[in-house]
């Protein structure tokens, strides 16, 4: 058995539309190492938050494979499937939305212990609930409350305990932190690297905002119009950034230190729509060093140095 936990190889998802295919993860590959987290970052639109969809089978993949334990769990029937999710589970942007706001937050955390029936017994089921709500770092008290009443971290808290509910092994977490204020957002992410700690759990780890990754990967993935163009342990990432796209997002990062004056890399243009994308290299149409070259080859996503993939024809040279 290998050491991932979970392997996508040749992912896509085109969505029909009225207008054509719509190629919203188009031959994405990765692995992810058991008890590690991967970041997957990119522009809004991008791709991203379709992967970790495609990966739980909320949204079914057109083609490829979604490896977990080595196993393709695109070929599980629905009951098979329903008995793995207990394994994969999810985060929320907006715990807000992803919350039923007419049930308490002791009858939310207790919702998927009941869907998948593993309490027969009810005082065993209101432990469990009442431990989760203590791993997530809400009060008991809160257990009566409703999401209205408790603030966006607090709220975000119970996604995670829910999520945690069914004793998952990975975890992915679509911008967990993104409608949280900055001084939440750490509480909210040293929490999920506790939980990452004690339970060995698993995280692919979706943003928009390298920044937040940068603290709580071990690897990262840069997406551009559904595809993977950078790939790199984290602080190899941040020293040899080697895209020009991760060039780019990495310029728009503020430093806090006002002696340290960073050029900010601005790219011309829209992203173009994922309905037909660019010939050749997807992003020659921004990127401010595309020869023709780029705009008639596909680049090759390949390892330049150990660990570090690179898809752009700049490194060929
Ligand atoms: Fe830019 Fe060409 Fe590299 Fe694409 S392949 S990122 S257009 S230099």
């Amino acid at each position: 058995m290998s050491e991932n936990i979970l392997e996508v190889r040749h992912l896509k998802k085109y969505f029909p539309t009225k207008r054509g295919l719509l190629h919203a993860v188009d031959d994405v590959n990765f692995s992810i190492k058991k008890g590690t987290t991967m970041g997957l970052v990119g522009e809004s639109g991008c791709g991203k938050s379709t992967v970790g969809r495609l990966i739980l089978r909320l949204t079914e993949a057109t083609d490829g494979e979604i490896l977990f334990y080595d196993d393709d769990i695109r070929k599980y029937d629905r009951e098979k499937m329903r008995h793995t999710r207990r394994r994969l589970q999810i985060v929320f942007q907006d715990p807000y939305a992803s919350l039923d706001g007419r049930k308490s937050i002791f009858e939310s955390i207790a919702e998927p212990l009941q869907v998948q029936k593993i309490y027969q017994n009810k005082k065993e089921m209101e432990e469990k609930v009442y431990e989760l709500m203590a791993t997530a770092g809400l009060a008991r008290r809160l257990a009566n409350s409703y999401p209205h009443e408790l603030d966006g971290g607090r709220r975000q808290r119970v996604g995670i305990a829910r999520a945690l509910a069914l004793n998952p092994d990975f975890l992915v977490l679509d911008e967990p932190v993104s409608a949280l204020d900055v001084s939440i957002q750490a509480q909210v992410l040293n929490l999920m690297e506790q939980l990452q700690e004690q339970m060995g759990l698993t995280y692919l780890f979706i943003s928009h905002d390298l920044s937040v990754v940068k603290h709580i990967s071990d690897e990262i993935a840069v997406m551009y119009l559904g595809q993977i163009v950078e790939k790199a342990e984290c602080k190899d990432l941040f020293k040899h950034p080697s895209h020009p796209y991760t060039q780019a997002l990495l310029s728009a990062i503020p430093v806090a230190d006002i002696h340290h004056k960073k050029k900010r890399i601005i790219l011309e243009g829209d992203v173009p729509s994922p309905m037909n994308p660019p010939s050749g290299c997807r992003f020659h149409t921004r990127c401010p060093y595309a020869m023709d070259k780029c705009k008639e080859c596909v680049p090759k996503f390949k390892e330049y140095e150990k660990g570090h993939w690179v898809a752009c024809h700049l490194l060929e040279q």
